[in-house]
């Protein structure tokens, strides 16, 4: 487990180097989390050649894997320790999973589509990744059972922070979220303190929607 797919290695730390470095991304742990997850086994057997350009992609039921740099600034912006729990929303690929698996004592990470859920599963336990607990549903409930969490991920795009979110958030616990409308959001860093939530903004980005009653109403949920 401590050296999955060597020959994409160089692929990996090219990536590393010139899509989430050169942009000013220095958290050091971040970074070697990305450099460890072959990127290459979380999408469609048809895009491996693509799997490490500088974009997101296609994985099928109209979802996508994440442009490298959104997943590395969304992990840096939780910034896991050792003994963290970190709950995810939107499993998709189980990329983002995996990159925050390699920081975090425990992931727990919540997808609505079946398909999606098995196959990122699958590679959970090829990566022999066993830190990960995951469940079909709506992830906008959050994961009441395990709360409270000191990291909270949304990689799906929201109208606003859906209210179980905020409510499962450890003290000193961080919540990135994509913020906006279907068209474009901003990531929004919120960090629960003695005397409240602090918030903070990371910038423009392109998320695909949650599908909740506690998101957009005008989507249909199935
Ligand atoms: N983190 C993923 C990106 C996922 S794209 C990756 O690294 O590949 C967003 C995902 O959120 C999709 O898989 C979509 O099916 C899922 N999703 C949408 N609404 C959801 C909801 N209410 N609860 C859980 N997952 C949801």
């Amino acid at each position: 487990m401590a050296r999955p797919a060597p020959e994409t290695r160089r692929r990996r730390r090219r990536m590393v180097a010139t899509q989430l470095a050169a942009r000013a991304l220095r958290d050091r742990r971040a970074l070697a989390a990305m450099a460890w997850v072959p990127r290459e086994w979380f999408v469609p057997p048809a895009l491996a050649a693509d799997a490490y350009d500088d974009a997101p992609l296609p994985i099928g039921d109209g979802q996508t894997i994440s442009q490298p740099y959104v997943v590395a600034l969304m992990t840096a912006c939780v910034a896991p320790r050792r003994r963290d729990r970190v709950l995810e929303i939107g499993t998709g690929s189980g990329y983002q999973t995996a990159v925050l698996a390699r920081l975090a004592g425990m992931v727990f990470t919540v997808e609505r589509l079946p398909d999606l859920l098995v196959e990122a599963e699958d590679r959970f336990r090829r990566l022999g990744l066993t830190n990960i607990r995951t469940r079909l549903g709506d992830g906008a409930e959050g994961w009441v059972e395990y709360a409270p969490f000191d990291g909270i991920l949304v990689t799906a795009a929201v109208p606003q922070v859906p209210a179980p979110l905020t409510e499962q958030l450890a003290l000193g616990g961080r919540l990135v979220v994509p913020i906006g409308d279907l068209a474009a959001q901003e990531l929004v860093i919120l960090r629960r303190t003695a005397g409240g939530v602090e918030e903070r903004r990371a910038g423009g980005v392109r998320f695909v929607p949650l599908i909740s009653r506690l998101a957009f109403s005008e989507l249909p949920r199935r």
